[in-house]
């Protein structure tokens, strides 16, 4: 089905307007600590960023105030948040940045994936034959991957931005030297982590001053990032790649600097400085889905993201959502989530390893051929067997049925848009929540634990795994970071979010209630979340779970598990005239930043 939404998206924007009065653009982040002002929502004109920091939102727009571009601000904006959101992005890790270029009316991408040692194998994470035990892999040097962040901050700016890396970085790297103010999140995350952090002396004393996690409200400062950033802006990031702070890294990962009275054993990770040298961002087209007259943009594989995202969209062209009931809307989002993980898993890894047929998972012939396994009345069951994109068959089934293997969870999401047009949404990561917990002694940042996201064994043998850790190879990702244009290319919206393999879900489920269920874009991101990843349940969020829908789904079939909280979202939407909308949760992460270079109502 073909339906455009042109006119109901003008609708939406001026919703989105009513929505937006009264946010404001708090004033760049201060020189010495104070936190900005946070809004999960702002309007107006000359640019916008949003983020789940007010530290880093605010940097964004101090470089788009200065006359730099979406590109200029995002990696101002990301930088800052390897400051106060340490645990989820840094130079120790790695992303996905999607780019709109208002001049061409073009999108383009760059992978900056993290990669495997150049010595690995199959083998990585196996002993004595068997899988080492989840936990110990994550707080490792073995699972620590040649970072790309820094990568694809260069690469960014030297395709797209304005503005010299040097400049970009010196709002975070303010930010990390005479601090930030420590809130909620941060400190239960430095709680949820602290075990792990006392056991490496270089994380220790950068997030428990005094043996604990910081207070809420003090400030904390990152001296060491703070001299890192000052020498990536002068030296390029050259000096990580091929220079000291890439020295350090090998180092630190060959033998992890643990407290020799902790008793943790720390398996060393075989990263050298040839695989940093050998390190490239990859620029390679976007995914590319139709849905009802619009283009959905995202990131082709090595992240599962835009193939499964557009796969489930198309699954879904074919049902109005816009006029189902609740209940059927949602049974009919998980079944559509289920069908794109069972191809998921099957069919997509590093396509520098494995034959991934990324066109065909995006075709219309092969969704509508598994959205015929959809029925109204019954839920399918889990683990469904994939599809065969190259040979669809109506319902039919393509290999053994092999459940999702499991992935950790959460980085984070920014957006950005400039007074000319351009559009950012870039999603990085250092995967769990604290990285591998290994901070480079001297450095101020986290390594990385990028290469859990491979599997670790085939979870059924019979069935082909394509995501088995290989040399050089990356560990497939679920980050979507998406763009969606209008017929004339213009952009409609930009999303994305964190969560591991829910980024994927919730995705989805946010662009489904933008653009058929017609909410505005922040209650599109703060409505309650369910994900479906090809498992026997689905997890529900706690507004879902405590909801009449949960048994009336259960009455089709479907089973549930408590999820307390799905993903943080940030997205943007343009408006016209030049005017923007961004947005971010409400309370989810304790609630994100939306700013804007000139609000509508000052
Ligand atoms: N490692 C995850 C992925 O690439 C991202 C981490 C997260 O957002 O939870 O899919």
């Amino acid at each position: 089905m073909r339906r455009p939404l042109a006119r109901k998206l003008s609708l939406l924007a001026a919703a989105a307007t009513l929505v937006g009065i009264g946010a404001t653009a708090p004033p760049a982040a201060p020189d010495t600590g104070g936190e900005p002002e946070k809004s999960p929502v702002a309007v107006g004109h000359g640019g916008v960023v949003a983020s789940v920091d007010a530290d880093a939102s605010a940097a964004g727009i101090e470089v788009l105030r200065k006359g730099g571009n979406a590109v200029d601000a995002a990696v101002a904006t990301a930088a800052a948040l390897g400051v106060t959101e340490p645990y989820s992005a840094g130079v120790g890790g790695g992303g996905y940045f999607v780019y709109y270029d208002a001049r061409t009316r073009s999108v383009h991408t760059l992978d900056g994936r993290e990669t495997a040692p150049l010595s690995a194998d199959k083998g990585l994470f196996l002993e004595d034959g068997k899988p080492i035990p989840f936990d110990d892999a994550v707080t490792s040097g073995l699972s620590v991957g040649t970072p790309g962040t820094p990568a694809t901050w260069r690469s960014a700016l030297d395709a797209w931005g304005s503005r010299p890396l040097g400049a970009v970085l010196r709002p975070a790297e303010r930010l990390a030297r005479h601090g930030f103010t420590v809130d909620k999140t941060f400190r239960q995350q430095t709680a949820d982590n602290a075990d792990r952090f006392k056991d490496f002396p270089a994380s220790a004393e950068l997030f428990l001053p005094g043996g604990a996690p910081p207070a809420v409200g003090s400030t904390l400062k990152n001296p060491d990032l703070a001299r890192t950033y000052r020498e990536l802006g002068r030296h390029g990031v050259e000096s990580l790649y091929r220079g000291g702070i890439g020295k350090d890294i090998v180092r630190t990962v060959n033998k992890p600097p643990v407290d020799p009275d902790s008793g943790r054993t720390v398996r060393p990770g075989a990263l050298t400085t040839k695989d940093l040298a050998a390190y490239r961002t990859k620029r390679q087209a976007p995914t590319r889905t139709s849905y009802r007259g619009l283009g959905v943009y995202s990131i082709a594989p090595s992240s599962s993201g835009g193939t499964t995202v557009g796969e489930a969209l198309n699954i879904l062209e074919g049902s109005d959502l816009a006029k189902l009931s609740e209940e059927q809307y949602l049974h009919r989002y998980i079944e559509a989530s289920r069908i794109g993980f069972a191809d998921r898993g099957r069919w997509v890894g590093d396509p520098a390893f494995e034959d991934v047929p990324a066109k065909e998972l995006l075709s219309q012939r092969f969704a509508d051929s598994r959205a015929c396994l959809i029925k109204d009345d019954k839920a399918l069951s889990s683990p469904l067997a994939p599809g065969d994109p190259r040979h669809p068959a109506d319902c039919g089934t393509g290999d053994k049925a092999a459940p999702t293997t499991y992935e950790g969870e959460n980085t984070t999401h920014l957006t950005a848009a400039d007074k000319w047009g351009n559009v950012v949404s870039y999603t990085l990561t250092i995967e769990q929540t604290g990285g591998s917990g290994i901070t480079v002694p001297g450095r101020g940042f986290l390594l990385n634990n990028e290469l859990t996201d491979f599997s670790f064994a085939p979870a059924d043998p019979a069935v082909h795994d394509p995501n088995l850790p290989g040399p050089g190879k990356r560990p497939r990702s679920s980050i979507s970071p998406t763009i969606v244009l209008d017929a004339q290319h213009r952009p409609v919206l930009a999303l994305g979010t964190p969560g591991g393999a829910t980024i994927i879900t919730t995705v989805l489920q946010t662009l489904t209630n933008f653009l058929d269920r017609g909410m505005p874009l922040v209650d599109a991101i703060a409505a309650p979340r369910a994900s479906q990843r090809n498992q026997a349940t689905t997890e529900l969020e706690p507004a879902l779970w405590n909801s009449p829908l949960k048994d009336r789904l259960g009455q089709l079939g479907h089973a549930f598990t408590q999820n307390p909280e799905i993903g943080a979202a940030t997205g943007v939407q343009r408006l016209g005239d030049g005017r923007w909308l961004a947005a971010a949760e409400t309370e989810r992460r304790g609630g994100g930043s939306a700013m804007v270079v000139r609000p509508d109502n000052r």
